[in-house]
């Protein structure tokens, strides 16, 4: 089982890297030596942090954190911004992030609200790296500019991830192609990291076509792409319709090099039906909020509530071995990929663990908040 473990997540990064390496170039022109040679070492980094988690369940695998809970946009199926909040002061992020390397944290994911936002963002990216953990940044993408994405690219980042919701800004969403078309050419000109565009389907996405578009379009430009599915802005989680399925089944045939593939969850959340599986937030994945909090997961937040500087490995270890009730209707797709690095082995035989506003009570279990 171990063996199956490493051979299917390593493929998954390496199909995921490889796939952004072969396609970087559509009209057949090299790639400059630097942009290569950066994925090469990530790709060997990555492979490194892999090995390490399957020798150590004592630490995490991947961070989550937001320098910066304010947004630039207000999509309304989401419940992490606001509009109004200021930006973590700089002193108090690089502490935050030096504790998570203390943890031994192979990747910090920069999220939000919109991290461009931050006034000081390259220096957390560089922070990150100085911990010795891969880089990477969730963004809408709205402010990126040539000058930006160098600067991104000198602070060290290793990943970007934009998710596109439609070909047209409407009243759900502005993430859309036309908008940040633009943005796009710029990265493919000027990015020497990874670039991975995710597309999406299910609540309030008026036009389940425009997954395919943004797709195509991302391909073309050289970057990966991936496909989600989102709830609505209830927190509600339906099985996909016909049409929604036959994109959905076109865009994984169409991103088959990239990771998603490895993915099954997606399988059985389009399907609508759970998954069984060991959820290991609080463990494998950590989710730091803007008041330097962890928590599980962006949708379970206040669990285990707990401030970085006092999360240790007891606490690793702890969650690692307790069940999370919300596991079979879990639309989080990254605690999925993370947590599956040690599908194999260690079942969870507790469900007692810190919980609350501020980690005080004890037994979250029935207060995770429940997808349908
Ligand atoms: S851009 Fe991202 S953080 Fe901002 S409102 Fe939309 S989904 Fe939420
Ligand atoms: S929603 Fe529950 S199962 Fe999903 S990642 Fe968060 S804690 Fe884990």
């Amino acid at each position: 089982m171990a063996r199956e473990a490493v051979s299917l997540f390593a493929l998954g990064v390496w199909f995921n890297e490889t796939s952004a390496m072969i396609a970087e170039n559509p009209a057949h022109r090299p790639m400059p030596f630097k942009r290569r040679w950066r994925a090469l070492t990530r790709k060997l980094r990555e492979l490194g942090s892999i090995a390490w988690a399957l020798a150590d369940t004592g630490h995490p695998y991947m961070a989550h954190i937001i320098p910066m809970r304010r947004c630039n946009l207000s999509c309304t199926y989401c419940n992490e911004f606001d509009d109004v909040s200021d930006p973590v002061p700089i002193a108090e992020m690089e502490r935050r992030i030096d504790e998570l390397g203390r943890m031994g944290t192979s990747v910090i994911t920069i999220s939000g609200g919109e991290p461009l936002l931050h006034p000081e963002l390259d220096r957390v990216i560089a922070r990150i790296r100085r911990t010795g953990a891969i880089a990477g940044m969730i963004t809408n993408g709205y402010l990126l500019m040539p000058d930006r994405i160098e600067r991104l690219n000198r602070a060290g980042l290793d990943h970007m991830q934009i998710s596109i919701d439609n070909v047209n800004p409407d009243a759900v969403s502005k993430k859309s192609l036309k908008v940040l078309d633009a943005k796009l050419k710029m990265l493919a000109e000027h990015a020497d990291f990874h670039v991975n565009i995710n597309s999406v389907v299910g609540g309030g996405i008026a036009n389940p076509t425009d997954a395919l578009r943004v797709s195509e379009r991302a391909l073309a430009l050289g970057f990966s792409s991936t496909i989600g599915i989102i709830h609505d802005g209830s927190g509600q989680l339906k099985p996909l319709g016909d049409a929604e399925r036959a994109v959905w089944d076109k865009v994984r045939r169409l991103t088959r090099r990239s990771y998603s593939r490895f993915n099954h969850f997606q399988e059985a959340i389009a399907n609508g039906q759970p998954n069984h599986w060991r959820c290991r937030a609080g463990a494998r994945y950590l989710y730091i909020c803007e008041f330097g909090l962890v928590h599980y997961c962006s949708q379970q937040r206040g669990y285990p509530g707990i401030p970085i500087a006092q999360y240790g490995r007891a606490d690793v270890q702890r969650e690692f071995l307790t069940e999370k009730g919300c596991a079979p209707n879990c639309t989080i797709s990254c605690v999925h990929q993370v947590s599956y690095i040690d599908h194999w082995r260690a079942p969870q035989t507790s469900q007692v663990t810190p919980g609350g506003a501020h980690g005080a009570g004890a037994g979250a279990d029935a207060g995770l908040v429940q997808l349908r």
